[in-house]
Parts: C-alpha cells; structure tokens; sequence
C-alpha cells in the first residue's frame, strides 16, 4: 500500500460563515446528546460501574457532559491481565497492518472533525480555534505515527547496518509491553491521542486513564479506535482515580512503561514509584514524562514591538494560560519595556471572557481546584509586582478569572518561578537583552522559549544561550506543530521525549539486533 507523505491537517477558518455555522451546529448536537453514562472498555467488555467521575463543563458548572464508569484496583488488575494476553497476538501483527488501523481512524476523525472540536469546546472550555486546533493535532499525531512506525520497520532496507563478510545483520524495533497511559486534560484529545497511538502502533497494549476532568472526549476517541476495527484489549479505558489506579499501575510489576503528561508534582512521583523494582518485575520500567513550563518571551529594543506584544498575549492567554508551552513570562529590555508592556495590556484588556461555546476569546479554567490556585497565586502576585490588568474573577456560572498581568516582578518572585496553568503573565524589565536572557534561564522548568530582536547576532547567541526544549523565535512560545516542531522540554520539565518528532516512537521500542552467519 502506499500512502502519500505526511502533511499537517489544515486549521479550519472561522471568519468563513459555513464553517462557524458548521461548529455551531456540531455543538448544537452534542448538547443534545450530554449526560450520557460511559462504560470502562477492558478487552471486549464494556462494564458499567456503580462509582462515576461526573464530567462537567467548566463554562457552565450545571451542565454535565457525561458520567463515566470509573475503576478501581480490582478491574484495573483485570484491564491489566487482559492487555497482557492481547500483547501476545498484537506484538505478531506486522508494523504496516497495525498503522493500517491508526490510518483508519485519522479518515474518520477527519470526517466528523467538529463533532470532536465541539466536545472539547463543552467538556474543557476551549474556544472555536484552540479546540479545531486539538483535533488537528490529534489528527496528525495519528497520520505521523503510523508512517513512523512503517519507516522503523523498513529501516534495514533505508539504513542498512555496516556489512561485513559472513553475516547477516538486521535491527528491529520490538514493542516492550504493557503501558500506563496517563494523559493531560489541557490538550484533552490530541495529547490522549498522540500517547495512545504512539504506543499501540508500536506493538504495545495500554491502560489508558484519562484525565478525570475530560474523560468523555477520550471515550469518544475510544469508541473510534473501536470503529476503526482496532482488536479489542490494545486500547483498554479505565478512568479512575490517580491515588488509586494510577499508583496501583505504576508500581504493578507487569507495568512496562509509563507514558504521562501533566504537573511536575506527578511526574516526579510517578518515576519514583516506578523506580522502585517490585516483586514479579524483570524490567526496568520507562518513564516517559511531560511536566511543567515556565515558559517565556524576551523581546530587545531592536524587536518589532507590535509583533512581540502579540505573540506574548498569544502565549500567555491562549486556552487561559492551560498550556505547559505557555508564555507566563515576558522579560523586556528596559528601553522598550513602557512602551510594550502598553501594547500588551491594551490587546489584553481586548480578551472578553465567556462562555466558550459563544466563542468568547477566553473561557473558563478547568475546575474549581485550578480556579482557587490560579486566584491564590494572583493574591501573591499582588505582593511580589504591580497589578496592569484583571486581579480576580470574571462573571459567568463558571471558573472565570480575568487575564491578569503582573509588571515589574523580580525574577526570583514566586510568580516569575512557579507554574500557575491560568491566565497570569509575569513581566519582569532587564537591563539589556543578556541580562534578559539570564532571567529567562533563571527556572528549574525549560520547556518553550521565545526570543524577539531583529539584530542577527544577539539571535544567533539567544539560540545557543536559552536553554529549553522548544526555541522560538519572533514567534509565539505556543503551538507545536506535529513534525515540524517536535515537542518536549528539558529539566524539570520532562524527560525531553519529543511528541511529534523522529525520536519518540524509539521510546516506545527496545531495538533488537539479530546477527545471522551466512
Ligand atoms: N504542544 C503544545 C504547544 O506547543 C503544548 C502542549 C502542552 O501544553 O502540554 O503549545
């Protein structure tokens, strides 16, 4: 079969009336079809469980998008068994049929790509844009692995090994089991998307535990592996509890791997946990882990000013600040630094907040703990800089909070340190572009990065001298495209696997080199 090259599925435009209508109709429907009740999928079993997690939407509190079936340690160990029994045929199929099946989905997902975008829009508080955008990226996470896993099967044909006389030589990528699925909720479909097939493509079956907040768009994203025809037992759904099933998994012994996005606080628990070998274990358990930002925008005096300040909303207030990737931080030159902190709190004070299926610029956080962080760190916000704009709520029967800037914080402050995951920007002044970028490496964190200058020296040193995963420059610190900016940060924030990049299925692997003598 051959499949033409991997191209990133297109963003839909909104300005054109048909497909604003198109959305709005999608979601038109999918509230007429809310406060359904979601099995567990384990195997071919879809069992219903008495305790729910009520998934609801953060824009307007009394909405319930859907009551899951949650699991506990007991059908976690029976999810478990049945993807260890699946593993044994599904590591037989060859690499090209099981990227068959990821093909198939990216078709159908394509095909009924508002319906997704219109679930996010009501279960996470996405606008228009950044939920199309999340069902494009969850496209092309499915499109750009399954040709991944079809190019590492063919390596020994398009790289072949050193020959040497009297051998046959030949290195294969092998699944390595069972993995732990624990995605994000602030990228609620193509994060889920892009851990879940990575993995199964691979050869691996999974336990995938959704976030407790959007479990019903990763049921959907489920149920359309399951129409794609994926056997049963490769995907199992377990929603449940992180204290309880997450742990119970990571520290499982059949556990081979943990692929997890989310806060540094879990991430680093979870490798502790698998750290620890426990009876029954043959393995060293792998850890892939996405964590944290504390993400920033250096602009200098020679910058386009206009363009800086906004790139520096974009990134700070895109999906109310919920991205790891977003731009938390401005640190500007001090010449400049009145007159674009000016232009960014004007186009800020532009961001109206509601109700996202309205499309409003900015929408809701996720849910009532995030809400209460985000407002307490504002409180310390308060203390540590100069309030510009927001400070506190924002009307509507949700977690709204105002976008808020905070100027002249000094770069150690709490604000300029820790990961808020709202719509908070801490804008720090330096004295000169060097200084600017030894404020921007000041973090634990070092996931995404922006540099903006128009003198070409300065950018070729920003390039070598700031230290993160994803660098830009003048461009937002926000929006990586799936093979084209591959995406993982360093530090405290990950163990730098890069999601949408030629590296990451390897982490999925383990290469086995058979040796033949002729
Ligand atoms: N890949 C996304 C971006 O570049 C961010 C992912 C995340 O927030 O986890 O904006």
């Amino acid at each position: 079969m051959s499949i033409k090259p991997y191209t990133n599925e297109p963003f839909t435009n909104f300005t054109i009336e048909a497909n604003r209508k198109a959305l709005e109709t999608a979601i038109a429907k999918t509230k007429n079809k809310l406060g359904q009740v979601y099995p567990l999928h384990i195997g071919a079993e879809l069992i219903f469980t008495k305790a729910q997690i009520t998934s609801i939407n953060p824009g307007n509190v009394d909405e319930i998008i859907g009551y899951v079936s949650k699991a506990d340690t007991n059908l976690a160990e029976k999810a478990m068994s049945v993807a260890l029994e699946t593993f044994e045929s599904w590591k037989k199929v060859p690499a090209a049929e099981r990227a068959a099946y990821l093909l198939k989905a990216a078709a159908l997902m394509r095909a009924r790509k508002h319906e997704f975008s219109a679930l996010m829009i009501l279960e996470s508080g996405k606008n228009y844009v950044e939920a199309d955008v999340d069902t494009a990226e969850a496209i092309d996470f499915i499109e750009f692995y399954a040709r991944e896993m079809i190019r590492l099967s063919e390596i020994n044909e398009t790289h072949p090994l050193v020959k040497i006389p009297g051998e046959n030589n030949q290195i294969s990528y092998i699944p390595l089991g069972v993995g732990v699925i624990i995605p994000p909720w602030n990228f609620p479909l193509a994060i889920c998307v892009g851990m879940t097939v990575s993995a199964v493509v691979a050869g691996n079956t999974v336990l995938l535990k959704p976030a407790s907040t959007t479990p019903v768009i990763a049921h959907k994203f489920v149920a359309l592996m399951q129409e794609a025809g994926l056997p049963p037992g490769v995907i199992n759904y377990i929603p449940g509890s992180g204290a309880e099933v997450g742990d119970y998994l990571t520290t499982h012994p059949k556990t081979r791997f943990i692929s997890f996005t989310g806060s540094k606080e879990i991430g680093l628990r979870i490798n502790k946990l698998a750290a620890d070998p426990v009876p029954g274990q043959i393995w060293i358990k792998r850890v892939i882990a996405e964590m944290g930002g504390k993400d920033g925008i250096v602009v200098d005096e020679t910058a386009d000013l206009d363009a800086a300040a906004a790139a520096i909303v974009a990134s700070a207030f895109g999906f109310q600040g919920q991205k790891c990737s977003a731009g938390s931080r401005a640190i500007v030159v001090e010449t400049v630094y009145d007159e674009l902190v000016k232009k960014v709190v004007a186009l800020t004070e532009g961001l109206q907040v509601g109700l996202p299926e309205l499309n409003y610029a900015s929408g809701p956080v996720i849910d009532k703990a995030s809400y209460e962080k985000v407002l307490a760190y504002i409180e310390i916000g308060k203390q540590e800089g100069t309030l510009l704009t927001g400070g506190g709520k924002a009307e509507g029967n949700g977690y709204y909070i105002q976008p808020t800037i905070f100027g002249d914080v000094p770069a150690g402050a709490q604000i300029m340190q820790e990961e808020i995951f709202g719509p908070v920007l801490a804008i720090a002044k330096a004295s000169d572009w060097r200084k600017a970028i030894e404020i921007y490496n000041d973090t634990e964190f070092g996931l995404t990065g922006s540099y903006f200058s128009t003198d070409q020296a300065r950018i070729a040193e920003a390039l070598d001298s700031m230290h993160c995963g994803n660098l830009y420059i003048n461009r937002k610190c926000t929006g990586a495209l799936v093979g084209v900016h591959p995406f993982g940060g360093f530090n405290m924030s990950g163990t730098d696997s890069k999601a949408g990049g030629y590296d990451y299925l390897l982490l999925l692997t383990q290469a086995k080199l058979t040796s033949r003598k002729m």
